[in-house]
This record gives structure tokens, C-alpha cells and sequence, in this order.
């Protein structure tokens, strides 16, 4: 089916063939009529299925068809999103959208000064593309004013509660006039979810897409199991000898994120972290270069990535699994995204055990178990040093030591056991270290720069 028969004008379908979409999506070919018809709606939609464009076109189309004359137009529809990425992708297509139509479109998230965003507001917009707590802000201050409200989209609705903006989504439904036609889109179903489409929709209608499974069909999924400790080592290994182009790697922490980064640089491998405690000119300039390809890994936390449409992102990798079971879904829907493959792998540790069943009992499957037979072993044996050290294990100084002291010392080791050195240098080339990692500065500079952030 083409998008010609779900009478959308000449100027939307000539901005879709631009963005090259031939076939509209399930989502759109089930949304499209029933956003047209005036209804309100439910939609199950996982990310990745071309739900902006489900709700961003049939908007804009009847936004266009009724501009007001007043210069200083007020908002008519509000799109609220989770997180700052997804304001900005959300927006970058309806701003597509809507400049065909003249229209004007507008982003409002936190983090940055407000004084710039009161201005566009103030100069007039027809569409808000908003986070819930800024904009709460600005209606709270009378900055923007949302009476004329005729589209409330809630994009994301489960991630917008997970991340504790009910309370937000609540008070600025209050400043929203009753009268108008609210779309809600949610990956997942909880009985939250159902709550607030009691509160804010009205008799919605529903649609679910990819019932099947919850996570992109397109994305091939797989576990491997490894020591905490080795969780580095073996990702240097799958994108060295994997040779992926590029790779999204989730890691639970800010700090684990940076720290991440700063080893796999130190492996030679291109990388760079994004999450919530750099500034949004950096996480912009930091997507925007590796949507360019202008380095490899970009690591990122759960929150920072949140809505990030990277075109064509062949893989990735769950480092660390996500304590929310949901949030495995949103991530591994960065990949796979329009029909396109992707690889989701997740490398778990024996203490992430109980976080693996939890996902797997979200997902109603077992995630296949993958073992790399290239990759040394001996991260098993590992357990069996904590047996000689029965408290707790190595030290965390000994532990950071491990791997530059094994290299440093190998020559010597050489001398007196070549049978272990042999076992050792396997080791190293079977880890893909290329000349470079070999080559890397005196490892203790590096080591003493880690601790100093
Ligand atoms: P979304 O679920 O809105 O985040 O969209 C996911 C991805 O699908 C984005 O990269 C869109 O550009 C792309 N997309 C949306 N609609 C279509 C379509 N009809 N054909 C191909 N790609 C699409």
C-alpha cells in the first residue's frame, strides 16, 4: 500500500518521499484515519515503527487547514515527550511537517535557559513539542499558553511515567481545554498507563502494533555470559572482530559510562559518552558527530538515550542490563528501527542473573544464550580466584592493575613459563588487540587519569 490513499496533501507526501519512505507503516496506515476521523486514541506502538509520522501528519494537515490570521499565533497542539532527545527528534520531523504548511513548531525541554524559549513562545508558534516539566514551568509563569490547545499528544507514555512526570502531565492537563482530541502512544501497557488513559482520553480508540512480541521483530537478540570484571575486554573483541561499523552500548551509570568510554579509547576504539550530567550542546554535537560516523562507540545511560533515531544503527549492546525490565525493550528498539536488521546483544554477569529472567518473563522468551569460542575462557576461572581470596574478592586496586601488570610482566613470565606465555599471548591476539592498543601509553598514566574525574 502507497501513502496515497490516506489523503494526506501534496505537500506532506512530497516531504515524505524526501525522507524516502515509499509504504507507510502499520502504525500509520492504522493511525493516520482514525487521528483524521477526530478521534481520541490508545495506541500500542514499540519505538522504532514510525509512530512520529502516525501522529505528526494527520496533524499538521488539519492544523494547516485553518491557519488563524494573528501573527502571534498560540499553540494549537502539544506533543509531550520523556526526555530532551526525543523532543529534539520529535520536532525535527514535525518542523519538516509543518514549515511545508507554514506552520511553526517549537521545542521546550529543561536544562537550558528558558529566556530564549519565552521568546519563540512570545513571537508564536502553531505546535509545542514539550518535556513536562519545562513546560509546566512556562504555563505556571504564563509563558506560553496553552487555551487553544486542539491536539494533546502523549509520545512515550510509559517511559513519561517511569520517569516520575505524572504529577507534571496532570497539572499541565489542567491548563488544556476540555475540548480536544488527545493521542497517547505507549510501548508497553502497565496498569498506570491504563489510568491515565482513563483520566485524559475519551472514549480512545485503540490500536496495537507488533502484538507478537514486544521488542522489534527486526532485531536479533542474544545473551553472552561473563564475568563483571571482562565485560570491557570482551566488547573490544565483538566490535574488533566483528568489525562493526557502529555500536550503541547502554551502561547503568554516568560514571560506568565514562568509564567505559576512556577504556575502549584506551583499546583504540573510537568512543564517546552521553548522559545526563553533560550539557545539551555536548550530547547534541556528541549524536550529531556519530550519526556523521565520525567515531564508533557511543555510550550512553538509559535517559540520554531515550528517543535517539540513528539511522541504519546495526547494533547493540546491553553492557549492563537495565534494572527496569521495560527499558530493555527501549533500548534494544534503537536497532532494528523501520524495517531494517539489527543485533541486540546483552553481556550479563552471574550477579545480573535475576534481571535477565525478569526481562525474559517481560518478553514471554528465552533470549538465546551465544558463547564466543574465540574469546578466552579463563573469565570463568575467575570465581576460582575468589576462592583463594574467600572475603570479597580481589581488591579494587588489584582488579585495576590486572590487565596492564599482565602485559608489563609477560616478557619476563615468557622466561620462565613459555607454556603459560604461549597461553597468555593466545590470549591477547584472540582479544583482537590491534598494534595500537599493544602500543598504548605506560598504562599507569592512563590509570592515574581515570581517577582523577
Ligand atoms: P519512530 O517510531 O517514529 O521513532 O520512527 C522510527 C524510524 O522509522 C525513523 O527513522 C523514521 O524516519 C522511520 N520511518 C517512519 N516512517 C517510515 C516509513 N513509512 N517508511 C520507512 N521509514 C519510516
Amino acid at each position: 500500500m502507497s501513502f496515497d490513499p490516506l489523503g494526506l496533501r501534496v505537500e506532506l507526501l512530497s516531504a515524505i518521499a524526501s525522507q524516502g519512505y515509499t509504504m507507510p507503516t502499520p502504525i500509520q496506515t492504522q493511525a493516520i484515519p482514525v487521528i483524521f476521523e477526530g478521534c481520541d486514541l490508545l495506541a500500542g506502538a514499540q519505538t522504532g515503527t514510525g509512530k512520529t509520522a502516525a501522529f505528526a501528519l494527520p496533524i499538521v494537515q488539519m492544523l494547516g487547514e485553518n491557519i488563524p490570521p494573528e501573527k502571534r499565533r498560540r499553540p494549537r497542539a502539544l506533543v509531550l515527550v520523556p526526555t530532551r532527545e526525543l523532543a529534539a527528534q520529535v520536532s525535527e520531523q514535525m518542523n519538516n511537517y509543518a514549515r511545508r504548511l507554514s506552520l511553526r513548531s517549537t521545542m521546550i525541554y529543561g536544562g537550558v535557559n528558558i529566556q530564549a524559549q519565552i521568546e519563540r513562545l512570545h513571537r508564536g508558534v502553531d505546535i509545542v513539542v514539550a518535556t513536562p516539566g519545562r513546560l509546566l514551568d512556562h504555563a505556571e509563569r504564563g509563558t506560553v499558553n496553552l487555551s487553544r490547545i486542539k491536539f494533546l499528544v502523549l509520545d512515550e507514555a510509559d517511559r513519561m511515567l517511569d520517569l516520575g512526570f505524572i504529577d507534571d502531565i496532570q497539572k499541565v492537563a489542567e491548563y488544556l481545554p476540555e475540548k480536544r482530541q488527545t493521542l497517547l502512544f505507549s510501548a508497553t501497557y502497565s496498569q498506570s498507563i491504563k489510568q491515565l488513559a482513563d483520566d485524559l482520553l475519551n472514549k480512545p480508540r485503540h490500536i496495537e502494533v507488533a502484538r507478537r512480541s514486544i521488542t522489534a521483530d527486526a532485531v536479533t537478540q542474544a545473551v553472552y555470559q561473563v564475568e563483571k570484571s571482562r565485560k570491557r575486554e570482551m566488547l573490544s573483541f565483538l566490535i574488533s572482530r566483528g568489525k562493526w561499523s557502529q555500536v550503541l552500548v547502554f551502561a547503568r551509570t554516568r560514571y560506568g559510562a565514562d568509564k567505559l568510554t576512556e577504556e575502549l579509547l584506551y583499546d583504540g576504539i573510537k568512543a564517546a559518552a552521553i548522559h545526563s550530567n553533560k550539557s545539551q550542546s555536548i550530547r547534541n554535537r556528541t549524536l550529531a558527530e556519530f550519526k556523521r560516523g565520525e567515531f564508533r562507540v557511543l555510550v550512553a545511560t538509559d535517559v540520554a538515550a531515550r528517543g535517539l533515531d540513528i539511522e541504519h544503527l546495526p547494533h547493540v549492546v546491553n553492557y549492563d542490563l537495565p534494572q527496569v525490565p521495560e527499558d530493555y525493550v527501549h533500548r534494544i528498539g534503537r536497532t532494528g528501527r523501520a524495517g531494517k536488521d539489527g543485533v541486540a546483544l546483552s553481556l550479563v554477569s552471574h550477579e545480573e542473573q535475576p534481571l535477565l529472567k525478569a526481562i525474559e518473563k517481560l518478553l514471554k522468551f528465552n533470549i538465546p544464550l551465544k558463547e564466543l569460542a574465540e574469546f578466552p575462557q579463563y573469565a570463568v576461572k575467575r570465581s576460582g580466584a575468589n576462592k583463594i581470596k574467600p572475603d570479597n574478592g580481589p581488591s579494587k586496586a588489584r582488579k585495576r592493575e590486572a590487565r596492564p601488570a599482565k602485559q608489563a610482566k609477560a616478557p619476563a613470565k615468557q622466561a620462565k613459563a613459555p607454556a603459560k606465555q604461549a597461553k597468555a599471548s593466545s590470549k591477547a591476539s584472540s582479544l583482537g588487540r590491534n598494534k595500537a592498543a599493544i602500543e598504548r601509553p605506560a598504562p599507569k598514566l592512563g590509570r592515574r587519569r581515570s581517577r582523577e574525574r
